[in-house]
């Protein structure tokens, strides 16, 4: 099996050394990550500015693009045709609406959208010394999951509870839950004296949701929820449609 790796924290992460140390016996690793961290640019592709690849070491290659462009490079310019696509560890988690920022799960994302299975990889500390263990305990959890990914050609977005808060209970299929950042904004001073902001959002809320990715991390279990790239709101589709055919007389009369 061929395995790309990637992330959005950059290719000298010390989440992607404890992912590549987890993948290292699934077969042949290759990289394809940002040079230097980009988390939360979400599914961003480079249209205006020229993209860089530099091979690092053998199949190690740093992009100077974003998590997005990494894995574009990898299918349709390196032609790596990877059988998997791992992208990670971050550390913090990816649950619920961090699914809309997140570089980690859009390069996973972006695999997908080309038919290879992937997985996104979220381990919920940001301490990146316990990056290492989570990696160690990470490979039960790809034992169980890289099969039933290639054989359903799935994307799964991954959520490891905190190493250093006990062990994990075990896996639970989730949906994406609820969770809402604090919106503060600080504003300081650069040093010739300019104003900047800053996006704060220190304190998060994770209402309680049955099934959800953030109950089960929240309650020890590793969080498995199969993504996707279709936002589409399908159980609206019908609503707006009959809404439109009712007032269309109004609606497009009026301009018309
Ligand atoms: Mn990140």
């Amino acid at each position: 099996m061929r395995i790309l790796l990637t992330n959005d924290d950059g290719i000298h992460a010390p989440g992607l050394a404890a992912l590549a140390e987890a993948a290292s016996g699934l077969g042949e690793v290759w990289v394809v990550a940002p040079v230097a961290e980009r988390s939360g640019v979400s599914h961003a592709l480079s249209l205006a500015h020229p993209v860089r690849l530099e091979e690092i070491r053998p199949r190690w290659y740093a992009c100077d693009g974003t998590p997005g462009d990494s894995t574009y490079m990898a299918l349709h310019y390196l032609k790596v045709a990877p059988d998997l696509v791992l992208s990670g560890l971050n550390p913090g988690p990816n649950l619920a609406h961090d699914l809309l920022y997140s570089g980690t799960v859009a390069a996973a994302v972006e695999a997908s959208h080309w038919g290879v299975p992937a997985m996104a990889l979220s381990h919920a500390s940001a301490r990146r010394d316990l990056l290492p263990e989570a990696g160690r305990r990470l490979r039960a959890v790809l034992d169980r999951l890289w099969p039933l990914a290639l054989a359903h050609r799935l994307a799964l977005n991954v959520n490891l509870p905190a190493v250093d808060r006990g062990e994990w209970r075990g896996l639970r299929v989730t949906r994406a839950g609820l969770r809402w950042y604090s919106t503060e904004v600080y504003e300081r001073k650069d040093p010739r004296g300019r104003p900047y902001l800053w996006v704060g959002g220190q304190d998060v809320s994770m209402p309680p949701l049955e099934g959800s990715d953030c109950d089960a991390v929240r309650d020890g279990w590793v969080s498995v929820t199969p993504i996707g790239d279709d936002l589409t709101r399908h159980d609206q589709v019908p609503l707006l449609a009959a809404a439109l055919v009712a007032g269309a007389g109004s609606v497009l009369g009026a301009g018309t």
